[in-house]
């Protein structure tokens, strides 16, 4: 093993670890631990439970499996700045703290040689995971899954010792061994991307896709960058240069505020222009091609979900007069249709914070975004219920502030609308602004159906309506990106699309359970309110506020997931509030 610099290995240090807030002190010789438990009973392994000196770290047996085929005990390796022994430079800020963070794990899984030692390095994403993270001092804590060895119902005590003596520190070590020049690349990378974050927003732009960028992925089921697509450049009239620390002077589309519409052939790269600004909420890891792409913090995909459950939302400025009678000022299904799933999700995705909208026509109700002319002849307005958000996205955005990306290759009706029209011809992007406001200025024969929109009246969550417990234990769990166990409630998150894998559909229950513990959701405070109380608790205590709930593999997550899972509780109980 290569030692590292400074010859830190034997090094022993007394100062405390980030993870070492319990008071008894670690307990030494593991291995020989280990060794004198060989052939006893598997469950004499509970008594490793606690903090161990391993050669340079300090090892917390978090949780211990009962058995041999239960899922993998926990625990952690924590190392003091010392003992980690970075460069000063490389956790300066917090950003690069977080990407050093993702480096750090993903080394760590690429050491490993055994698959007995379980850590989550994550996507393409730079997230906050409880699987590494680098303090502010330059400690370091990797948190993982260990699968204790058996034979039978026996510990194997000398494999435990090879597996939690040798093999993980081992991974730790070539870890944290990170070369000055790789550490530079990921740190430089989250430099960059916070400078662009803060010039974006500085702008007033509400999205940035630098030239050279390569959007397209792999295949649906791999996130890497696709080989031999063609790279992005900003037609001029939309082009932007940007001052960036190490990248030098970008020159991108900027997106202003307003209204965007995204047109084309099929097949020319559209969606896949939307995925990338989908993406963009998150900073991405160097080689992943949308370093450079970012999109509004609060930025929200929108679509379709029929099928889904709704909660008193008001979305009567969508659907009013519904056949059945139901009052669309507190609209609550079981079940909703494809356009009033999509505009409950609007509704709530303003209700909590989001002023940037993304919608594909591809996942989009049609008869919620368009009714064109010749309909408007046939069905007269009092017999339909919807109103298109065609005839409404012009006052959220010039009353509400609320901008909107909409990818619209079918109809022609959104160039009344729109502040700037794309055009993405064979994946190259097209100003045809000038040309659509020409077609525009022609009459269709449409008539705006609505002159304005509201925002919704503030809800409040009956917290007796959230529980995590079930049978009386308490139950979260995660099924990939698709479903929340939480207590007795299955919520299906599948047409959340901005959930990017199982670890922050973790990160995500445990928020709702934080958030409903420390009394953030506490019968009075609104949904807003609740969830700035739970985002200001996250950007402050980050994982540690989530580990709290359990110690387990998460994500954090942004207020707008969480949102978006509370709402498609089946069980949520709320009421409008004023
Ligand atoms: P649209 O929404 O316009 O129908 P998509 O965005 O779904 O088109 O893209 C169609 C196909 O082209 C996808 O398989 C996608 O991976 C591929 N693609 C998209 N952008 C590029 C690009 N820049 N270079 C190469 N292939 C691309
Ligand atoms: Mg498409």
């Amino acid at each position: 093993m290569a030692e590292r610099r400074g010859g830190r290995r034997h090094r022993r240090a007394e100062s405390r670890s980030i993870d070492d807030h319990h008071s008894y002190p670690p307990r030494h010789d593991l291995s020989n631990e280990l060794t004198a438990l060989e052939g006893a009973s598997y469950g004499r392994y509970k008594s490793l439970r606690g903090k161990w000196w391993t050669t340079d770290a300090i090892l917390h047996v978090i949780k211990v499996q009962s058995d041999p085929f239960a899922p993998p005990s926990r625990v952690a390796l924590a190392f003091d700045s010392e003992q980690a022994d970075l460069i000063e430079d490389w956790f300066a800020t917090e950003a690069r703290r977080r990407a050093l963070a993702v480096l750090l794990a993903k080394r760590f899984r690429a050491a490993c040689r055994t698959k007995d030692l379980r850590i989550d390095a994550g996507g393409q994403e730079i997230l906050r995971r409880s699987s590494c993270e680098v303090g502010a001092d330059g400690s370091v804590v990797f948190r993982l899954g260990a699968q204790f060895p058996g034979r039978g119902r026996r510990i194997d005590g000398r494999g435990a010792a090879r597996l939690l003596c040798e093999a993980l520190p081992d991974a730790a070590d070539a870890a944290l061994s990170v070369g000055e020049d790789e550490a530079a690349r990921w740190t430089r990378c989250a430099d960059d991307a916070e400078a662009l974050r803060r010039a974006v927003a500085e702008r007033g732009l509400v999205a940035f896709v630098a030239d050279g960028s390569e959007l397209p992925r792999r295949s649906g089921v791999d996130q890497r960058p696709m080989e031999g697509g063609v790279p992005f450049t900003s037609p001029e009239s939309m082009a932007v240069r940007i001052e960036l620390p190490h990248a030098g002077t970008v020159r991108g589309m900027g997106i202003g505020p307003g209204v965007t519409l995204v047109v084309g052939g099929g097949f020319h790269g559209k969606s896949t222009l939307l995925r990338a600004l989908e993406a963009g909420v998150w900073d991405h890891i160097p080689g992943d091609g949308r370093e450079l792409v970012v999109a509004d913090p609060s930025a929200v995909k929108i679509r379709a979900e029929d099928g889904r459950a709704a909660t008193g939302v008001d979305v009567h400025a969508f659907v009013d007069h519904l056949p059945s009678g139901d009052d669309t000022r507190h609209f609550t299904t079981e079940n909703a249709s494809g356009s009033t799933s999509q505009a409950a999700s609007i509704v709530e995705s303003l209700e909590a914070g989001s002023r940037l909208l993304l919608i594909d026509e591809d996942t989009a109700a049609t008869n919620l975004m368009i009714r064109d002319a010749r309909m408007q002849e046939l069905v007269a307005k009092d017999r339909e219920p919807l109103t298109p958000l065609v005839d409404l996205i012009r006052s959220m955005a010039d009353d509400h502030g609320v901008s909107t990306v909409l990818v619209m290759g079918g109809s022609g009706d959104y160039m009344d609308v729109a502040d700037r029209v794309v055009m993405m011809d064979a994946y190259r992007p097209e100003d045809v602004t000038e040309r659509a406001k020409a077609l525009a200025a022609e009459p269709t024969g449409r008539v705006a159906e609505a002159d304005a929109f509201t925002m919704p009246r503030p809800r409040v969550i009956e917290p007796g309506s959230v529980s995590s417990e079930f049978r009386g234990k308490q139950k979260i769990r995660a099924g990939g990106t698709d479903s929340l166990r939480f207590g007795a409630a299955d919520v299906d998150v599948r047409a959340v699309e901005q959930i990017t894998d199982q670890s922050m559909t973790v990160g995500i229950g445990l928020a709702v359970e934080a958030a409903l513990r420390r009394g953030w959701i506490d019968g009075r405070a609104t949904v807003a309110e609740a969830l700035d109380r739970l985002e200001a608790a996250l950007d402050e205590g980050g994982t540690a506020e989530l580990l709290e709930v359990r110690n387990v593999d998460l994500a954090v997550p942004r207020r707008h997931e969480v949102a978006a899972a509370l709402n498609r509780m089946r069980e949520l109980k709320v009421r409008q509030s004023g």
